[in-house]
């Protein structure tokens, strides 16, 4: 597991690059999360790590010679798989040769420096996108808090399946359907059908949500036919990132037995550009949910001590709503949830685990959802469906409107940070798509 400290995660560091330093940013020294984007004369999208205000293009810093050699052919390809593929070690290597490169102390005014300033764009010259190619993305439903809220809505007699304390459960996703934060999100048409209503319709969904949920990429990954033990799990969690699972309610609750879900989901999921390496968040690693006593222990193939230990991550998770009618009056964005990841049932290393333990392949690249992450508290509900109560307790907005779900113009906005006393806060960065009227 790559729970060790060493010096990227001390926090008296600093940065050369001034914008990094600033107590409250997103991007210090001790985050170097990576993306690739579209960097002013480049030819094609560049793997790039953000550093305060900047971010570093780490293909021109290869052909300077400032990478080690055994990162430096996949930090020229177009998208992160290469790296991703190339395992822990490797990581590590480049986070710490990162860390050196733009570290105050470690790099003096000089030569050394000056190419690395070489290397650098400011980040709003650079157009973000996604990070891999995304072969496979699957979607769980790791907190119990949310399973049950939504169980209670839809069947309240027995709101948690009797498999949920037991199975990691998930469904597979559409990985096309993929895009990066900031993409226009059309509202989608499909079958609904009020519960008096005799016969389904086909229209615009009435019940667009968002669900709020953490995204992991998978490093190596496996052989077809060879599952990842549990103690192996984290060597193929290349990092993490913020990702928006758009739902359509009422289509959802139309379609989705007996195979789940379907058309309510695959119409657009956002990802954030950046992915946060598993190596950063080692200062904000927290135990495993701790079960309720009555609750099973996972299953051999699920357990592992130092999983119980250290596998769970001290995240907060926020998301904000931008109306049409905020942005004309000029309104900041409302804060509508703040829940924090370490309440999830199942860890990220048993997600991994389970996904492979019939022998399914994960590749480098691959997305895994985490589900809606909602916690015990009302103010901690992921998704519109759990804080309106399928829209029959509206949410109310600080300048009078009120939502069951999302209208027409409604920009939604994901943040996530993690912060602990005597470290540097890192943080996310962000999550965002508007949403737009539905086609002809
Ligand atoms: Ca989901």
């Amino acid at each position: 597991m790559t729970v060790e400290l060493n010096f990227t995660h001390e926090a008296s560091r600093r940065s050369w690059v001034e914008s990094a330093n600033e107590p409250t940013g997103d991007f210090p020294l001790q985050n170097l999360p990576y993306g690739v984007g579209l960097v002013p004369a480049a030819p094609g999208p560049r793997i790039v790590t953000a550093i305060g205000d900047q971010v570093l293009d780490l293909a021109a810093a290869g052909e300077a010679g400032l990478l080690p050699p055994a990162v430096a052919a996949a930090c020229r390809e177009p998208a992160l798989n290469a790296l991703m593929g190339l395992g822990a070690p490797a990581w590590s290597a480049l986070r710490a040769r990162l860390s050196e490169l733009l570290g105050a102390d470690t790099c003096l005014a000089g030569p050394r420096r000056t190419a690395v300033e070489r290397c650098l764009v400011p980040a709003p010259l650079t157009t973000m996108l996604l990070p891999a190619r995304i072969g496979g993305y699957t979607d769980f439903y790791a907190s119990i808090f949310h399973a049950t809220h939504v169980g209670a809505m839809f069947r309240p007699e027995s709101p948690l399946l009797p498999n949920y304390k037991w199975v990691p459960v998930g469904y597979h996703g559409r990985a096309s359907s993929l895009v990066v934060s900031g993409t226009a999100i059309r509202r989608p048409q499909g079958q609904l059908k009020d519960s008096a209503a005799e016969a389904p319709v086909f229209g615009p969904s009435r019940q667009l949500d968002y669900e709020l949920e953490l995204a992991a990429f998978i490093g190596p990954g496996n052989a077809l036919g060879t599952p990842i033990p549990i103690g192996a799990a984290e060597e193929h969690l290349f990092g993490v990132g913020l990702l928006n699972d758009w739902s359509a309610r009422d289509f959802q609750s139309w379609e989705y037995q007996p195979l789940g879900p379907f058309l309510a989901k695959n119409f657009a999921t956002s990802l954030s550009p950046w992915v946060i390496p598993l190596e950063a968040l080692a200062p904000f690693r927290r135990p495993a949910f701790a079960r309720s006593a009555g609750d099973p222990a996972p299953l051999p193939y699920l357990a592992d001590p130092a999983n119980q230990r250290l596998g769970g991550l001290d995240l907060t998770l926020e998301v904000f709503l931008l109306t049409a009618q905020m942005r004309t009056d000029g309104v900041a964005p409302h804060r509508v949830s703040r829940g924090n990841f370490s309440v999830m049932y199942w860890t990220l290393a048993q997600l991994l685990t389970h996904h492979a333990s019939n022998g399914c392949n994960l590749q480098p690249g691959d997305v895994l959802g985490s589900g809606t992450v909602s916690g015990p508290d009302r103010d901690s509900r992921g998704c519109l469906l759990e804080l309106s109560w399928r829209g029959t307790e509206p949410l109310s907005l600080p300048n009078g409107e009120r939502r069951g779900f999302l209208h027409d113009g409604d920009e939604v906005i994901l943040r996530g940070y993690a912060e602990r006393a005597g470290t540097r806060r890192i943080g996310l960065g962000e999550c965002r798509g508007i949403v737009l009227p539905a086609g002809p």
